[in-house]
C-alpha cells in the first residue's frame, strides 16, 4: 500500500469518524429536544384543562359526576383530549376526534390508578402519538383519567428526513474527503516522487550534476530535499576530485612511463654501439659510457624523486623538530655553490635570523631549498647571477632564490607546480618536471607557502614563508 494511500485512507477515516459523531449529537439532541418540546406541550395543556374539571362527589343517590369544560377550548388541531372514567369508560374528548377514541390500553388505567402522570405511545390510525396521562383526583383518590395526546409523526417524518440528510452528506463529505485527500497526499508528496525521480535519473545516466528542484517552503520536506541536494554537491565534488585523481594518477604513470623510457632506449642505443664499434674505437665507446652513466644517473634521480611523491601520496606527515636556520641555511649554501657552474651565486642571512629557527625536517627543507636554487641555475644564461636571501619578520621566516635567469610566462605560473610540467622553453634543459611538486609538498609539510614573482627574460623569484617558531 503506498504512503499516498494509507494517508488518504487515515484522513477519510478521521473525518468520516467527525461526522458520523457529529451527525449522531445532532440527530440524538434534535430528537431528545423535539420529543421534550411536545411533552412540555402536552404537559402545559393538560394543567389548563385540569384547572377547569370539576368532581362532583357521589351523593347517597347521585353517581360521581365530572362537570367538564368544553374541552375543544383547550384543543388544538393537532392536540387531542379525553377524559375517562376509573373503569375507562368515555366521559369527554374533543371534537377533533370525531367518532375515533385515543385507545386506552389496561396498562395505562392500571398506572393511571397511582395518581401520578406518565407519557407513553399509542397509535392512532396510523399515526404514532404522544400522550400525557393525567390522573384526576378527588379527595385523594384517583376518580378518572385525562389524556391529551399530539401526534408524533410530524417529527418523526422530519427526523427521518434529517437522518437522510445527515447520511447524504456525511456520504458527499466522505467523498469530497477522500478526493481532497488524495489529491493533498499527492501535493505534500510530490517532492519525494521527484526525489526517487531524480534519484533513479542520476543512477540511470551517473550524472550528479543534477539536483532535485523543490520551490515548497523550508517544511520537513523541504529540509530532506536541502539536505539531499547538499549531499549530491558533496557527492559530485567527492567525485570530481576522484576523477581527477584518477586522472592525475593516470597521467603520471604515462609521464613516469615516457619519462623512464627514453634513458632506457638512450642506454640501450648507447650499450649497442659499445658492441658493434666499441673494441675499434675507444673514444665513441668511453663516449658511450658516459651517456650510458648520465643517463643512469638521471633516471636514478627521477626514480628518487617518484620516490618522494608517492610517499607524498601515499600520506607521509613529515616529523618536524626545532632547527637552527643559520646552520640549515650554511649547509645549503655549500651543496648549492657546487652547482653553481660559473654563474654568480650570493647568500645572505639577515643579521636579526642568526639565532632564528624554524620547526622543520632539516632534509626535506634542505632538499626543498636546493630544488629552487637548482632551478634557478638551470634556468639563468651565463652570466648571470643567483641569490638565496633570509629575512625574519614578525610573522615567520622568508626563503628567497633570486635569479636573473629566462622567467616564466604568467600564463605558466599555475601549472610549474604540477607533476611533470615543463614549459617549452626549458625543454632544451635538463629535468623531470617533478622539482617543483615535491617543493611545494615539502612546502605544505612545514605549513610553508610558495611565491613566484617571474618575468620572462628578466628573472624569477621564488619565496617560501615558515612560520615563526613558538616554542612551548
Ligand atoms: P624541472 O626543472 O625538472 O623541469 P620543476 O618542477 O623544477 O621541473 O620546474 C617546472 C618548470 O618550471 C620548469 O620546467 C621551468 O619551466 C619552470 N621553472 C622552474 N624554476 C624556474 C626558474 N627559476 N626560472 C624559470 N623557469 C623555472
Amino acid at each position: 500500500m503506498t504512503i499516498r494511500l494509507k494517508l488518504t485512507l487515515w484522513y477519510s477515516t478521521v473525518v468520516s469518524l467527525t461526522l458520523i459523531a457529529f451527525s449522531i449529537i445532532i440527530y440524538t439532541f434534535l430528537s431528545y429536544s423535539l420529543a421534550q418540546e411536545i411533552d412540555r406541550d402536552l404537559a402545559g395543556r393538560a394543567v389548563g384543562v385540569i384547572r377547569s374539571i370539576k368532581v362532583v362527589e357521589p351523593g347517597l343517590l347521585k353517581p360521581q359526576k365530572f362537570v367538564l369544560p368544553d374541552v375543544d377550548v383547550f384543543g388544538y388541531p393537532n392536540t387531542y383530549l379525553q377524559v375517562v372514567d376509573i373503569n375507562g369508560n368515555l366521559v369527554a374528548k374533543s371534537s377533533n376526534l370525531f367518532n375515533d377514541n385515543l385507545p386506552l390500553s389496561r396498562a395505562t388505567l392500571h398506572q393511571s390508578k397511582n395518581g401520578k402522570s406518565f407519557y407513553g405511545w399509542l397509535e392512532l390510525g396510523n399515526q404514532r402519538m404522544r400522550i400525557y396521562n393525567y390522573p384526576l383526583l378527588a379527595e385523594n383518590r384517583v376518580v378518572g383519567l385525562l389524556q391529551v395526546g399530539q401526534p408524533f409523526s410530524g417529527v418523526q417524518a422530519a427526523l427521518t428526513r434529517l437522518r437522510w440528510l445527515l447520511w447524504f452528506m456525511s456520504g458527499l463529505m466522505i467523498l469530497a474527503a477522500g478526493t481532497i485527500g488524495w489529491w493533498l497526499a499527492r501535493a505534500a508528496l510530490r517532492p519525494v516522487e521527484d526525489i526517487s525521480q531524480t534519484a533513479t535519473s542520476i543512477r540511470h545516466h551517473l550524472d550528479l550534476q543534477q539536483r532535485i528542484a523543490y520551490q515548497g517552503p523550508k517544511d520537513e520536506l523541504g529540509r530532506l530535499v536541502e539536505t539531499l541536494n547538499n549531499m549530491l554537491d558533496s557527492l559530485e565534488i567527492a567525485y570530481q576530485k576522484l576523477a581527477e585523481s584518477h586522472e592525475a594518477q593516470r597521467r603520471f604513470v604515462a609521464d613516469v612511463s615516457h619519462e623512464l623510457k627514453t634513458p632506457l632506449t638512450t642506454i640501450r642505443g648507447n650499450i649497442d654501439l659499445i658492441r658493434r664499434m666499441g673494441d675499434q674505437h675507444p673514444a665513441i665507446r668511453q663516449e658511450a659510457m658516459d651517456d650510458i652513466a648520465s643517463e643512469a644517473e638521471r633516471m636514478s634521480r627521477l626514480v628518487l624523486d617518484m620516490l618522494v611523491l608517492a610517499r607524498a601520496d601515499a600520506g607521509l606527515t613529515l616529523p618536524l623538530k626545532p632547527v637552527a636556520l643559520e646552520k640549515l641555511v650554511q649547509q645549503v649554501g655549500r651543496q648549492a655553490k657546487l652547482l653553481a657552474q660559473g654563474l654568480d651565486f650570493k647568500i645572505s642571512l639577515a643579521e636579526d635570523c642568526r639565532a632564528s629557527m624554524i620547526l622543520a625536517d632539516p632534509d626535506y627543507v634542505k632538499q626543498l631549498i636546493l630544488i629552487l636554487v637548482d632551478n634557478a641555475f638551470k634556468y639563468t644564461m651565463r652570466p648571470g647571477s643567483v641569490e638565496l636571501l633570509v629575512h625574519c619578520t614578525p610573522d615567520g621566516v622568508q626563503i628567497q632564490v633570486k635569479d636573473t635567469g629566462i622567467g616564466i610566462e604568467p600564463s605558466e605560473l599555475a601549472q610549474i607546480f604540477s607533476r611533470f610540467y615543463r614549459s617549452d622553453q626549458s625543454r632544451p634543459v635538463g629535468g623531470s618536471g617533478l622539482g617543483l611538486a615535491i617543493a611545494k609538498w615539502i612546502a605544505e609539510q612545514h605549513q610553508a607557502t610558495i611565491l613566484v614573482n617571474s618575468r620572462p627574460g628578466e628573472g624569477s623569484t621564488f619565496t617560501i614563508t615558515f612560520p615563526k617558531y613558538l616554542p612551548n
